[in-house]
């Protein structure tokens, strides 16, 4: 790590994941393809002592985290995007609230650590403040010619012949991670497009050919595979959009992260439609701060 950062391992996230993928992609890599962290230099018993935690769970995967070398990769963690919403976490479409980590803009480009489960807790009681009063107010949460066009739309795989869910959902997998993961640039999103396109088609055709609806995994899964690549089609194309890196988005291509000043949340639509809506800086501003010593 030192390599890539004067702070090392202690390097905010996406720098330290950065690193690892670059080192993997050099072909450095554990027999299965990871990397290894040691934290032996702190000392066996103070590692034991003061992350216990994770001492136990390495334990429990035949690995020493004390003492000896533990196998890791970077993985998706947190999702920094999602649906725009108001701080009453009302959204654009009537009735459809949204808490948590479905939400976007909380965290601008990079969450810090903690911050979490604290917006989800958060934000979790406010839209069930604002719910229960939408419902005295309206009676219901949604109109139901809404809902017989999503039930429609749920009830598609059942007509169709039965497929290879789990071999599209691999395929997804592998565009993602490898188009649109931890370094990204212009010719691998435009390929990732075409991809998602291609795999949603699949899906489409592909079906559940079922006899039951009762508690049927593939009925979920195809519905799953349905909104993760809805989802991984915004994503990749804002990231087409953003041509600068900025915390968890790093471009290859852009890999300046561009003035402060003129930041923007990217916003896309479900048809594509991306609008950079400027941040507004209500509180602090770049390069000042709230504290009183640093100022
Ligand atoms: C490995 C890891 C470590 C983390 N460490 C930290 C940390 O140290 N500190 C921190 O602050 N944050 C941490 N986070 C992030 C934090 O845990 C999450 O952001 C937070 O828990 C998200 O809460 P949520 O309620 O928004 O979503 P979730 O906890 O994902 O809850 C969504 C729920 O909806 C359910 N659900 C999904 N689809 C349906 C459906 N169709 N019908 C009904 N239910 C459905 C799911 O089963 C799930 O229970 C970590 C995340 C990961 C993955």
């Amino acid at each position: 790590m030192p390599a890539y950062d004067a702070k090392a391992e202690r390097a905010t996230r996406d720098v330290v994941s950065r690193a690892m993928f670059s080192e993997i992609r050099k072909g450095n890599t554990t027999p299965h393809g990871g990397l290894y962290i040691s934290m032996g230099h702190l000392g066996a018993d103070r590692v034991r002592r003061e992350f216990k935690g994770m001492v136990e769970r390495c334990a429990d995967c035949g690995f020493d985290l004390a003492g000896g070398l533990v196998e890791v990769v970077p993985t998706a963690h947190y999702m920094m995007g999602g649906v725009e919403f108001a701080a009453d976490c009302t959204t654009s479409i009537p009735g459809l609230f949204v808490a948590g980590e479905d939400s976007g803009g909380v965290h601008g480009a990079n969450r810090l650590g903690g911050n979490g489960v604290a917006n989800s807790t958060v934000f979790g009681a406010v839209a069930g403040g604002s719910m229960a009063a939408w419902v005295r107010k309206h009676g219901r949460l949604a109109d139901p010619s809404e809902l017989e066009t999503a039930i429609a739309r749920c009830e598609r795989p059942l007509s169709a012949p039965r497929g290879d869910l789990e071999a599209l959902r691999e395929k997804l997998h592998e565009t993602m991670w490898e188009r649109v993961g931890i370094i990204r640039d212009g010719a691998g999103l435009t390929r990732a497009l075409g991809e998602l396109d291609a795999i949603d088609a699949e899906l489409e055709r592909t079906g559940i050919g079922t006899i039951s609806r009762a508690f049927n995994l593939s009925w979920h899964d195809w519905l799953n595979l349905k909104s993760l690549v809805a989802v991984s089609r915004v994503i990749t194309q804002a990231a087409l959009a953003r041509q600068d890196s900025r915390g968890a988005h790093y471009r290859e291509d852009f890999p300046q992260s561009g003035p402060l000043e003129s930041s923007a949340y990217t916003s896309i639509r479900a048809d594509g439609e991306v609008t950079m809506k400027p941040v507004a800086f209500t509180r602090v501003r770049p390069g000042q701060t709230l504290l009183k010593h640093a100022a």
